[in-house]
């Protein structure tokens, strides 16, 4: 036997432990991580090259090319679709593929007829090489959706028009609200009080820690309605009252006393709750991107595809759905000016139609320290039914910094997310304690 001959025996034989070793591991695997399986598998977008990293979270080799897939989703957004199979966790997605190793890399043309694929580790440059040579240019062909996202909206206001001199203890520290000192909430940190407009703001970054709760609400205090003292949150009675008018929320107002509580209610209506019968009720609805504590009657309706019904607590969450499920979504969110209902369905991460057509989205930013604009956070995001309307709320919010975009940008920049970052959304920057 000559000596290539014998080295092709010897990879024959690798290849074919290989594929006994996978072939166990899936058989083994159980059946209900195949519904938790990182799989995004879609059907391939019209007219894009595709290329489909078949491998596992737990392979060396595998998790060297997941930062690799992030970065071409990310660079290549619009003109090159990269998805990821989790065989061990998701056999029968990758069954059809018939691979031998992983990770193994499949390239697909735009008529999404397989071209080549690749064994092992593969560096992002060699992919990139790969496609050259298999003729598929990836730096051309501007997508629909980009040049639809270019022509969009180009109003924006970064610098704000009016100076908020607000004394900082008059700030809620979440919502940028004034504080009406009948209702403010305290929180203890290590980095000095945390001051709130009202108990939901509170519920809202309470759902949002990441660190241990246990104990937090001995941190909290809350003022009492009949003459601002500040009382320990979980021994105030709270009288949970008709629903503000004007947004549809109901009204919380603390007593240190139950006699006081009992004559407001008597004189006002409403309920009287405890602090954990207060706390399960703030905490029943969540953001379906984020999971900050929301009010339905102020958050986004977000319906997926298979019926589940959920909320974005802004306009820009809402989108995010679509990103953190992988799935369509139908999301139902009012003009921040008007409150006319603007309806956006989504179909494959792109918007599949937006009604009415006119609508766009404002994009809050402020400026961070080191000068970069930052996302302001969800309660500075919205969508409005047209241009005007936004302009028109910008003017009447003097304060507000940031650009209009396109409703198809705005879900383009959810869609470009990592599952990193997807899983920290909101726990960091705005609603932790500083
Ligand atoms: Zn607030
Ligand atoms: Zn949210």
């Amino acid at each position: 036997m000559n000596k290539i001959w014998k080295i092709g025996i010897v990879v024959v034989l690798i290849a074919a432990v290989a594929i006994v070793i996978i072939n166990k591991q899936m058989g083994s695997s159980p059946g209900t991580d195949a519904d938790k399986g990182t799989a995004q598998v879609s059907q391939p977008a019209a007219g894009l090259p595709r290329l489909l990293d078949l491998g596992s979270v737990s392979c060396i080799p595998c998790k060297m090319m997941a930062p690799i897939l992030e970065e071409l989703k990310k660079e290549y957004a619009g003109r090159l679709q990269v998805e990821f199979i989790d065989v061990m966790a998701n056999p029968d997605a990758g069954a059809p593929y018939k691979i031998s190793l992983i990770p193994t890399q499949v390239f697909f043309d735009a008529s999404g007829k397989e071209r080549f694929r690749h064994e092992g580790f593969f560096s992002k440059e060699d992919i990139l090489a790969k496609w050259k040579e298999l003729g598929v240019d990836l730096s051309a062909g501007a997508p629909a959706q980009a040049s639809q996202t270019s022509a969009g909206p180009t109003f924006s206001r970064m610098e704000p028009a009016k100076a908020d001199d607000r004394p900082k203890t008059a700030i809620c520290h979440l919502c940028d609200g004034d504080i009406n000192p009948k209702t403010l909430v305290v929180v203890k940190s290590a980095k000095g009080d945390v001051r709130l407009c009202g108990p939901h703001c509170y519920f809202i970054l309470y759902s949002c820690l990441t660190e241990d709760k246990t104990d937090f609400e001995k941190k909290v205090s809350v003022a009492d309605w009949a003459d601002g003292a500040a009382v320990p949150a979980t021994t105030a009675v709270y009288l949970y009252g008709a629903e503000e008018k004007k947004t549809g929320r109901p009204t919380i107002k603390a007593f240190a006393s139950r006699e006081a509580a009992e004559k407001e209610r008597q004189a006002s209506g409403g309920n009287l709750l405890t602090w954990n019968v207060l706390q399960e009720k703030e905490l029943a609805a969540r953001c379906g991107f984020c999971d900050r504590a929301v009010y339905p009657q102020d958050a986004a309706r977000v319906d997926t595809a298979d019926g589940i019904h959920t909320w974005g607590c802004c306009s820009h969450c809402a989108l995010g759905v679509a990103a953190r499920t992988g799935k369509d979504i139908t999301i139902y969110q009012p003009d921040r000016l008007t409150g006319e209902m603007i309806v956006v369905k989504t179909a494959g991460g792109n918007v599949a139609s937006l009604e009415p057509k006119t609508a766009v989205a404002w994009f809050g930013l402020r400026k961070a320290p080191d000068g970069k604009f930052v996302s302001a956070g969800c309660f500075h995001q919205g969508f409005f039914v047209n241009e005007d309307n936004l302009k028109k709320w910008v003017e009447q919010n003097p304060t507000a910094t940031g650009k209009a975009i396109s409703i198809a940008q705005a879900l383009a920049d959810k869609m470009k997310l990592t599952a990193q970052q997807i899983q920290k959304a909101c726990k960091i920057g705005e609603c932790a304690p500083k």
